[in-house]
C-alpha cells in the first residue's frame, strides 16, 4: 500500500453553514492544514490528514464510495442521502460516529401566517414545497397524508407566494427566514445536528488508529467547550456536601493543608457550566478561596 493511501480523507463543506465550525473544531484536534477556503483539496501538515472541501449535499456519497473516509455533514443531509439510497433498493455505506453539538436546526413544515392549521391532517391533499422529498415523505407515511410534494432545490420559502405550493417544508434554526416570508411554523419534522460519519468500507490499521485518535482528539474538544477546573479549600466537616455541589464531577482530588488539619484543598474537573449561583452555594457549604479556570485540553 502507497503512503498517499494511508492517508485519511475529511470531507468538509466548502462554504456554508458547518464550514468555520468544521474547520475550527479539526484545528482543535491538533490539525494543522493550509486554510484556502477557495481550494478543494487541504494537506494536513502535521498529522496523516487531509481535507476535501465539498458541498454537503455531495458529502455521503463521497463516504459511501469510499472517496473520503470521514465527512462532516448535517445529520438533515445524511438522513435525506440513507433514504434516497433506500429508495433505490440500496445502502448507503456509511454510519453516524459522532454528533457535534453544532449547526443545530430542524426540518418544520410551515403555513402562510393567515391559513387556518389543525393538526397534520390540515396537510390531508394539499401541496408541500420542500429540497427534502425523502424525510417528507417518510414523514407523511408515518401520519397517513396523503399530499403533493414539490420539489424546491432552494429559496422553499417563496412557494407559497408563488402559488405553487400551499405549506412549506424546510430548515429552521432561529425562525427568522419564516417570519420573513409570512410562515409559521406547524410541525416539527426533524430534528438535526452536524454529525461525523464515516464509510463502511474497511480501514488499514494505520488509519483506523488515526479515526479512533481523531474522534476521541473532538470528544475531548466537545468536553472543554464547558468544562472547568475548579479549585477550593475546604473543612474537611463538609467535604460530603461539598463535593455533592460540584457539577458533573466525579472524582475530586482532596489535598491536605500544611499547618491545617481540619481543612482541604479540593481540585474537581466540572463538566457542566459552572454558575455564580453554585460558588455561592460552596461558599455557604464551607467553601473558601474558590477559583475556577478553563480547562484547555482533556483525554478522557
Ligand atoms: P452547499 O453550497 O454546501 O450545498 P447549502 O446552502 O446546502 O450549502 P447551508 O445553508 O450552508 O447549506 O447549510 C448547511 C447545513 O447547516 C444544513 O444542511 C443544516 O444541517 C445546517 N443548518 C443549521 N441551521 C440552518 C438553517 N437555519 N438553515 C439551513 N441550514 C441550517
Ligand atoms: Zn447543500
Amino acid at each position: 500500500m502507497n503512503t498517499k493511501e494511508q492517508r485519511i480523507k475529511i470531507a468538509v463543506q466548502k462554504s456554508g453553514r458547518l464550514t468555520d465550525h468544521s474547520l475550527d473544531l479539526l484545528e482543535r484536534c491538533g490539525l494543522k492544514f493550509t486554510q484556502s477556503k477557495d481550494q478543494l483539496f487541504c494537506y494536513g501538515e502535521n498529522m496523516p490528514v487531509d481535507l476535501l472541501l465539498v458541498r454537503d449535499d455531495d458529502i455521503p456519497a463521497l463516504v459511501s464510495d469510499d472517496v473520503c473516509d470521514l465527512g462532516i455533514v448535517g445529520l438533515n443531509v445524511v438522513e435525506e442521502k440513507r433514504l434516497q439510497f433506500e429508495n433505490n433498493g440500496g445502502e448507503g455505506q456509511f454510519d453516524r460516529v459522532f454528533q457535534l453539538d453544532f449547526g443545530h436546526c430542524h426540518l418544520a413544515i410551515a403555513a402562510p401566517e393567515a391559513a387556518s392549521y389543525d393538526g397534520v391532517a390540515s396537510l390531508q391533499n394539499t401541496r408541500i414545497a420542500t429540497s427534502y422529498t425523502g424525510i417528507l415523505t417518510d414523514f407523511l407515511a408515518r401520519n397517513n397524508i396523503q399530499a403533493e410534494i414539490v420539489y424546491f432545490s432552494g429559496a422553499v420559502e417563496i412557494a407559497p407566494k408563488l402559488g405553487r405550493a400551499d405549506f412549506v417544508c424546510d430548515l429552521v434554526s432561529s425562525g427568522a427566514t419564516l417570519s420573513a416570508n409570512q410562515l409559521r411554523e406547524v410541525e416539527t419534522v426533524f430534528e438535526s445536528e452536524a454529525v461525523v460519519i464515516q464509510t463502511r468500507a474497511p480501514l488499514s490499521d494505520l488509519k483506523q488508529e488515526w479515526v479512533a485518535r481523531i474522534l476521541q482528539r473532538l470528544d475531548g474538544v466537545l468536553q472543554v467547550r464547558e468544562s472547568k477546573y475548579i479549585m477550593l479549600h475546604a473543612p474537611r466537616a463538609a467535604l460530603a456536601e461539598i463535593t455533592r455541589l460540584l457539577p458533573g464531577s466525579e472524582f475530586p482530588t482532596v489535598i491536605p493543608l500544611e499547618g491545617q488539619p481540619d481543612k482541604v484543598a479540593v481540585h474537581a474537573v466540572c463538566r457542566e457550566f459552572v454558575f455564580w449561583e453554585t460558588l455561592e452555594n460552596l461558599k455557604s457549604a464551607g467553601a473558601s478561596s474558590l477559583l475556577v479556570l478553563p480547562v484547555e485540553k482533556m483525554l478522557a
